[in-house]
């Protein structure tokens, strides 16, 4: 069982976001359980204040640290969680666009290794840097872009790693074809009707050889990443036979 924690301070941005097809049926089966809480439990003051002025001036809010450290103190102390394990177990994750990109291998580490899962949703200027400095264990982020909170950055991950918890995916093999997972982007996908408006299958994949099948689909990612991702092509593993027809395509 995978535990994923998320603190905020919109707690119903997170309604019916975890309803659906994958994360649904791992939260069903037990596989992880997925937790909102709200910021504001965790302040002291009467206005229940999560963000202040920035020192130094300039425009807009920060995130106060105390109500972050107090809950993330909370969530992770022994017992006060359903979650046993190893310090290591539990990871701390702040969203932030400053951070490392999110990956499939760290979705995958995360998978693998983790217990429970904190994410710290930022809002406003972002977060004082005391939390990424001395509070997180790791500082994510989904993309060049900046989005106004972390809250569908922690939807992202939480999908992400879901479908690789062991078991998760029906089928134990799903993910093993899927983009990324061999340095690759996934081959192209087609399904009935064969025709649509003269636009056609490639005639391999309606003959059923299977090696043939096979050939086609690797060369068809490889061209696929080339074409939209060279930077992974540089880092993939390839034959020199692949290289080589690669140079031509
Ligand atoms: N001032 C920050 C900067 O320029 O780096 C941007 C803060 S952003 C408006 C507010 C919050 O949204 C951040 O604290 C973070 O939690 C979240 N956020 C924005 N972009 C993100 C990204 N690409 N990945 C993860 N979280 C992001």
């Amino acid at each position: 069982m995978l535990r994923f924690d998320i603190l905020t301070i919109f707690p119903e941005f997170f309604g019916a976001v975890f309803d659906y097809g994958i994360v649904r049926r791992a939260r069903a089966a037990a596989f992880v359980e997925i937790h909102a809480h709200d910021l504001r439990a965790w302040t002291t003051d009467k206005h229940r204040i999560t963000d202040d002025r920035p020192f130094g001036g300039g425009d807009g809010m920060v995130m106060k640290l105390e109500p972050i450290f107090a809950a993330v103190e909370d969530l992770t102390r022994v017992g006060s969680s359903d979650v046993e394990g190893s310090n290591s177990q539990k990871r701390v994750v702040l969203l932030s666009p400053q951070g490392r990109s999110l990956t499939q291998s760290f979705a995958a580490d995360l998978a693998m290794n983790a217990k429970q899962i904190v994410l710290i949703c930022g809002r406003y200027e972002g977060v004082d840097e005391r939390v990424a400095a001395h509070l997180v264990t790791d500082e994510i982020s989904i993309g060049d872009y900046v989005l106004s909170g972390g809250e569908p950055a922690a939807v992202v991950l939480i999908d992400a790693v879901t479908r690789l918890v062991p078991g998760a995916l029906g089928s134990e093999t799903s993910a093993v074809n899927e983009s990324f997972s061999d340095g690759l982007l996934d081959f192209p996908h087609y399904t009935r009707p064969p025709v649509f408006r003269e636009m056609t299958v490639p005639d391999v994949l309606l003959e059923g050889h299977h090696a043939a099948i096979a050939h086609w689909r690797r060369r068809a990612a490889l061209l696929k990443t080339k074409r939209n991702r060279p930077d992974l092509i540089e880092r993939a593993a390839l034959t020199e036979e692949e290289k080589a027809w690669l140079d031509e395509n």
